[in-house]
């Protein structure tokens, strides 16, 4: 179902994805060589409920953690760990928070250390094709102009777009309809209307497309086990323009003239 939201509804979600910005920045601080990534997840939970939320993430369908924390092949749905982060890996950290009975969701790909020009190259497309799609999202467009806008970006540059998982409604329920695909056709699929709600969150691949489940029924990496990046903003739909509910400041503030700074 694709619920439309008042006004009163997504004020409710920015005061959750306020709380969701500050607990990305609590784990950004500790996003470096030598960390556990179960460390990370630790932080997340106890910024989170310290801030009267929920983590979203946490026993929805059994899922086990508060973050999704996904490593290098890792797409999306890494299950927090031992494996300790080191000089080189990225990682995608996928965040959401329940608040007052709504949710917002973000994700975030950092690089750790010293990353090849390739692999830099890639988180920063994978952030910049979510800003392309972020531009589509007013009122009267289609989806497919939004998956249109993403795909475009990065397949001009090199980069395939994973097709397994896609983007989504959000509001009292984590996962809610639509499907917001990061592949498309301009002009194609349902109309997006103000008030939509969407998590839009572009997964990219450095080599092939097709991705992978692990025997944990959760973990989705590349076949070819080359790198992926994941950035996610949940952002409504306006006349005009969509206005970002979630935000990466409170990250970007931590990362800024540091090696875990991505530009868009
Ligand atoms: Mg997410
Ligand atoms: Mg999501």
């Amino acid at each position: 179902m694709i619920y439309l939201k008042t006004e009163e509804e997504i004020n409710l979600i920015k005061v959750s994805a306020q709380v969701l910005g500050k607990a990305h920045a609590e784990v950004a601080q500790w996003v470096k060589p030598g960390v556990a990534t179960k460390k990370l997840d630790t932080i997340a939970e106890q910024y989170i409920r310290d801030n009267g939320g929920i983590p979203s993430f946490k026993g929805f369908n059994n899922f086990p953690a508060s973050l999704c924390i996904s490593v290098n092949e890792v797409v999306v749905h890494g299950f927090p760990s031992n494996y300790i982060l080191k000089d080189g890996d990225i990682v995608s950290i996928d965040c959401g928070v329940k608040l007052n009975g709504f949710h917002s969701d973000s994700a975030y790909t950092y690089p750790i250390g010293e990353v090849s020009k390739e692999v830099m190259d890639l988180l920063t497309a994978t952030k910049r094709s979510l800003y392309k799609g972020i531009e589509q999202a007013f009122d009267g467009q289609r989806m497919g102009d939004l998956s249109f806008a993403v795909q475009n970006y990065v397949e001009e540059r090199g980069y395939t777009v994973v097709r397994e998982l896609v983007g989504h409604g959000v509001g009292r329920d984590l996962h809610e309809g639509p499907e917001v695909p990061n592949y498309g056709k301009r002009g194609k699929g349902i109309r997006l209307k103000e008030g939509m709600v969407i998590a839009i969150e572009p997964m990219i691949n450095l080599g092939t497309k097709s991705v992978m489940q692990e025997r944990d029924g959760w973990t989705i990496r590349t076949s070819d086990r080359k790198y992926s990046a994941h950035f996610e903003h949940t952002v409504v739909v306006r006349k005009g323009k969509a206005e970002i509910l979630t935000t990466f400041d409170y990250i970007e503030k931590v990362t800024a003239n540091t090696s875990l700074m991505v530009e868009a």
